[in-house]
């Protein structure tokens, strides 16, 4: 039996971490606001299972927000990391391996011609908007309802009342001179982008986007969407940003630039190049990127950009990702899972809906059908979202702890850990209908 006076309990572990980490987390999603109780944690992980410090075993589908692809602690990423670590862990000078993963990366989009390290994705978000705004010469810049890019100050901002108003921070600490400067636009909304390009065309350093929304749970771009952030960007010389830190390589190899065949100016990457360690990178045409310190005056660095073990990680992530039918195999799988739980929930009488792009997906308690917007995401039932979070968890499925963000599986997922989750959902389901 546990309670919360065994240490090993995650209620006290949690309580001890509150002590001196503000919120007892180092990144809020991870506290549980959005269900409530206490987060598990996380004690060590192996293929596609986490185990608490009590040695319960969750079938886990977050995969570190994307990078696990393979699961957790695969033998070849590890062997990569204690390769590298035996050589040195850091050296502030450039390594052999850097070369390689930007070779790789660039083979693998080719929108990309040059590529430069980060250690995040809200350092490779922020570096790829400065970027833009050096090469332009222009300020503001336009982001989406409901899309994350990093917590980046110009990024931590929502739209003004109006459509075309000019945004206001979300965050306190964010100048409202800086959150004026960013305009938010509703995703999918191609009409709002035309008339946003019509009224500050000029003025508009880039466009960043997640290219399919992993934020707000899953919400997939509409037919025309891309291709119009594409078109208004050319006319107006705006730089097209696709954050593909979570679609790179897990919507698709070549992420959803590829899957879409639209091709953006600059890329940001991040999770799955570092195989779980801390990475990010942006890049894309060589003019702009030309415009990067030393090469040119937009200045971005960083000491343990494109750290060795992360690189080294990368390198044998990328190998193993490029093997023949990976993605067809993880997209196969997850098909399974989704078209399963969507029977079991209509058996049961629990309207749920569920989309998939790649090995990413959203599951929605809603009984409508339009799941293409901020909007029609906030409209889902989020109590039932709870209730269904939990019954996974005590049954041992690991899901993302908010209704407003994508899952993610991977190759090691097994068709009976496949199973067993649906068993999970099944009795879950029916005792949620049983009120
Ligand atoms: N962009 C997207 C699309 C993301 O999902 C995230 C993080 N989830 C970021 C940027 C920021 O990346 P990081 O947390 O590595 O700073």
């Amino acid at each position: 039996m546990t309670n919360s006076t065994d240490t090993t309990s995650n209620q006290s572990l949690f309580n001890a971490a509150s002590v001196h980490i503000p919120g007892g987390v180092n990144s809020p999603v991870r506290a549980f606001k959005g269900v409530g109780g206490t987060p598990v944690f996380v004690q060590k992980a192996s293929g596609a299972y986490l185990f608490d410090a009590q040695g319960k075993r969750y079938i886990d589908y977050v995969g570190s927000w994307g990078p696990m692809i393979l699961g957790h602690a695969h033998p070849d990423i590890v062997q990569a990391v204690i390769a590298a670590a035996a050589d040195g862990l850091s050296f502030g000078a450039p390594t052999p391996s850097e070369t390689t993963v930007a070779d790789l990366i660039c083979e693998i989009m080719p929108s990309m011609d040059m590529v430069r390290m980060t250690s995040s994705g809200t350092e490779a978000c922020m570096s790829a908007i400065r970027l833009a705004r050096g090469y332009t010469g222009r300020d503001k810049i336009i982001k989406f309802e409901g899309c994350y890019h990093g917590h980046a100050d110009s990024l931590l901002v929502k739209a003004g009342s109006g459509m075309l108003t000019l945004g206001v921070p979300t965050s306190l600490g964010v100048p409202k001179d800086l959150a004026q400067h960013t305009l938010t636009l509703p995703f999918n909304d191609i009409e709002a982008v035309k008339a946003c390009f019509k009224e500050y065309g000029d003025q508009i350093a880039c466009v960043i986007v997640e290219p399919v929304a992993g934020n707000m749970n899953l919400v997939l771009p509409i037919k025309g969407f891309l291709q119009t952030l594409r078109d208004e960007c050319t006319q107006a010389g705006s730089v097209l940003i696709f954050d593909e830190v979570m679609t790179g390589f897990r919507v698709a190899l070549g992420g959803a630039q590829a899957h879409y065949g639209i091709t953006p100016d600059l890329t940001t990457l991040g999770k799955i190049i570092g195989a779980g360690l801390p990475v990010g990178a942006f890049g894309g045409k060589r003019e702009i990127m030309n415009c990067i310190a030393p090469l040119g005056g937009v200045y971005q660095a960083g000491t343990l950009s494109g750290n060795p073990l992360a690189m080294r990680a990368g390198i044998a992530m990328l190998k193993l990702i490029r093997a023949e039918g990976f993605y067809d195999q993880l997209a196969m799988k997850l098909s399974f899972l989704l078209n399963g739980l969507k029977a079991i929930a209509d058996d049961v009488g629990i309207p749920l809906q569920v989309q998939q792009a790649g090995g990413m997906f959203g599951i929605y308690f809603t009984d409508s059908r339009d799941l293409s917007s901020y909007e029609a995401m906030t409209q889902c039932d989020v109590a039932a979202f709870r209730e269904f979070f939990h019954g996974m968890l005590k049954r041992g499925v690991y899901l993302a702890p908010s209704a407003f963000e994508a899952g993610f599986i991977s190759s090691s997922h097994s068709q009976a850990d496949l199973e067993e989750t649906l068993v999970a959902a099944q009795e879950t389901l029916i005792e949620m209908k049983a009120g």
